[in-house]
């Protein structure tokens, strides 16, 4: 990098005079003195890594906030290294995290949105690192675009990202997949408590994702009411006492103060400011700026670090401070002989983007290059600020402060030239991308080679576009709402409308198609699909979705050949397969049908439902042993569902167990009381066995339901 230039220390101090006056007098103290002790030779044994969704850094009374109660945050901050400005590099919940866990920007790990494939095989993560130096390593995430499809579960011993699924609708909203903080807790403390004595006594790394921030602000309470007319900050609040569960559960099993603490955020939220409600679409600091704070053995309390820390660079930073091997060819740094009181302020180049405005709506892309406080934006009309003297990027200085605009372009082109070089050279990337997709990275410039120079930063201006952005946004919006509330007619105009408007994004055509469907009109739902799978073919919904309108025309062949060809572009999807089962199953090809829930079953060794399916296949073939086992294996597997263990039941009484019938059925019945079909089934085996109890069972199943004749008819053989 030909320019780099320190971030001047008039700056630094600037930002600290916006700290409150309390945390300035612990900071100055930890400012350019020795350490009052010597640091702890020993490197921390665990990390923890805590990444929140969405959370702004001025948000946090460590960053200056004084409205919003973050004590836990802060305590953590105080207790360590805080960089008092710590930067993403892409405001997308999926790219952002992928930088952070592999310490390379996001040409170099090839993932720039949140529908790409998963990161490829050859780059290198943080938790493979940590697993081939004997780490334990498990991570629990919130949000749908960081499940296993996302790749960033390799390396992870334990890779917990269970959502509850929704309907067939609920799941396109797939950005909206998430789960509440407190439940992911749950899933981290179950495990903690699960691991056997060798796993404990192994070093551990533990990745813990919070979505709560990100929109819908839906804050439980008693945050809903104390922040009712700012849900956002509410979600903050809420999220910090997650922080304090996850610490007292971590110290109370002994790994919290011989851990390496992280706390960050993969990007910001917009709230209105430049124009923009929610993240994704600008860079502005609103979303690129985040908080970032790291505690342990060899840290000290209250420090703070200076100059722009990057996220790629927190990777490094963790490896070295616990004292292992650096991965291979990273563009971030370790960070360490910053952190240390009196380390040299950091003087590095930071790089961003945002490729949201070319990808979805065809307008430019937008690049950013940060030297201190000096930031600079690729874009048709770039953009130059000052974030010493204008931390709200209010005054563009790109016409006036031409020199250093021109200075930070040329190193900013350096990076896309590498960019372009690294994407001609790995063709391998891009076969699995489908034309269109191709056709839009080519407008970037980095996958055709012959691509002219200067191919960034062409079409409309996302300035010129954040108004129509918003309407654009607004009418998907309304349309999923109106999808979801079963108004197709009104919910098909709003997406019709995306794309007059020019929308090509592959999730309008799959909306469009879900609406037809709901109104009949099967043939144009298909074409819908078949657009949306040519757009996107990884995308298994839109084969389910194909495989359903085709169903619906009573056309069960064409809907196996629509999932069989999902199964080919999406080979590892276990629900492509199970909707072929259930095909064959219909149609009375047992033998097809148990070919498809095998696959299943292999993909998904914790699929209970599967087992549960398999059962049925086999018993209707004739084969009640297997059915019992595999009756049981769904029981274990899930033992809050009451049919498995009806099921269990009926082969067990059949078998002539009635002792384990009868509990059978009474499991089914703790599990759904209201179920008449199951209480006359343990009637019936306990009439068998002479047990009298049988007459109560009976006149509850008709206290359930008066119709219910076979009960009635029991009860007068008993009566007799
Ligand atoms: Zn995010």
């Amino acid at each position: 990098m030909s320019v780099t230039v320190g971030w001047p220390a008039e700056a630094g101090r600037r930002t600290l005079r916006r700290i409150p006056g309390v945390l300035l007098v612990a900071l100055t103290s930890a400012c350019g003195h020795p350490p009052a002790s010597a640091p702890a030779n020993q490197p921390p044994r665990h990390l923890i890594i805590v990444t929140i969704d969405t959370l702004r850094a001025d948000r946090l009374g460590a960053y200056g906030n004084t409205t919003i109660p973050t004590p836990n945050f802060d305590r953590i901050a105080a207790e360590g290294v805080r960089a008092i400005d710590a930067s993403t590099h892409v405001p997308i919940t999926r790219p952002a995290h992928t930088s952070l866990l592999t310490g390379r920007y996001p040409a170099e790990h090839g993932i720039r949105d949140n529908i790409s494939l998963p990161l490829a095989a050859d780059v290198p993560t943080l938790a493979e690192t940590l697993k081939g130096q004997g780490f334990a390593t498990a991570a629990f995430v919130s949000s749908f675009v960081l499940s296993t499809q996302s790749g960033l579960n390799r390396g992870f011993d334990h890779y917990d990202d269970a959502f509850k699924k929704g309907t067939t609708d609920e799941i396109m909203l797939f950005s909206s997949l998430q789960r509440r903080g407190d439940d992911t807790l749950s899933r981290v403390e179950e495990w903690l408590d699960s691991r056997p004595p060798d796993v404990q006594a192994k070093r551990t790394a533990l990745w813990v994702h919070l979505y709560d921030p990100h929109d819908p602000y839906e804050p439980p309470e008693p945050f809903a009411s104390k922040f009712a007319d700012r849900p956002y900050d509410g979600e903050v609040a809420w999220t910090d006492t997650l922080l304090g569960r996850l610490r007292a559960s971590l110290e109370a099993r002994k790994m919290w103060d011989n851990a390496l603490v992280i706390i960050t955020a993969d990007h910001g939220e917009a709230l209105g400011e430049h124009d923009e409600t929610g993240h994704g679409f600008f860079t502005y600091e609103t979303t690129l700026k985040v908080p970032l704070v790291m505690r342990g053995p060899g840290l000290s309390p209250n420090a703070t670090v200076n100059g722009t820390v990057r996220l790629v660079d927190v990777a490094p930073t963790a490896l070295a401070l616990l004292g292992v091997p650096p991965m291979p060819e990273t563009t971030g740094v370790d960070l360490s002989p910053h952190l240390v009181p009196g380390g040299a302020p950091i003087t590095r180049l930071t790089y961003a983007e945002s490729l949201t405005p070319l990808l979805q709506y065809q307008w430019s892309d937008l690049r950013v290059i940060r030297d201190g406080p000096w930031k600079y934006i690729l874009a048709p009309r770039p953009e130059l600020y000052d974030l010493s003297s204008d931390p709200g990027e209010t005054r563009d200085l790109a016409t006036t402060e031409t020199a250093t605009a021109a200075r930070l372009r040329t190193a900013l082109e350096g990076l896309l030239r590498v960019e372009r070089n690294r994407a001609s050279s790995r063709p391998a990337a891009t076969p699995a991308l489908s034309a269109d997709v191709l056709q839009k990275l080519g407008a970037l410039g980095y996958v055709s080679p012959g691509a002219p120079k200067n191919s960034v930063a062409q079409g409309a201006d996302p300035k010129d576009k954040i108004e129509e952005f918003r309407t654009l946004s607004g009418l998907m919006r309304e349309g999923l709402t109106l999808l979801r509330q079963g108004r197709y007619a009104e919910s098909i105009s709003r997406f019709t409308g995306l794309q007059k408007a020019g929308s090509e994004a592959f999730q309008v055509y799959f909306y469009l198609g879900r609406a037809q469907l709901g109104l009949g009109r099967t043939r144009d739902a298909e074409k819908s699909f078949e657009r949306t799978i040519e757009i996107m073919p990884n995308f298994t919904q839109a084969h389910v979705s194909l495989a359903e309108a085709r169903l619906v025309r009573k056309d069960p062949q064409g809907a196996i050949a629509a999932l069989q060809r999902g199964q080919r572009d999406a080979p590892n999807e276990p629900d492509l397969f199970d909707r072929e089962g259930q095909v064959w199953q219909q149609l009375g090809d047992l033998p097809r049908a148990m070919a498809a829930y095998e696959r299943v079953a292999a993909l998904a060794p914790r699929d209970a439902l599967v087992r549960w399916r398999m059962g049925e296949v086999v018993l209707t073939q004739g084969q009640p042993d297997r059915a019992r086992e595999l009756f049981r294996q769904a029981t274990e597997l899930d033992p809050t569902v009451a049919d498995y263990w009806n099921s269990l039941g009926m082969v067990l009484g059949g078998a002539g167990d009635q002792t384990g019938a009868a509990d059978a059925f009474r499991k089914a019945l703790e599990r759904d009381p209201k179920d008449a079909r199951v209480a006359y089934n343990l009637g019936l085996v306990l009439m068998r066995a002479g047990d009298p109890s049988a007459r109560a069972q009976f006149e509850r199943v008709l206290a359930l339901d008066p119709g219910f004749r076979p009960a009635r008819e029991r009860l007068a053989e008993l009566g007799r």
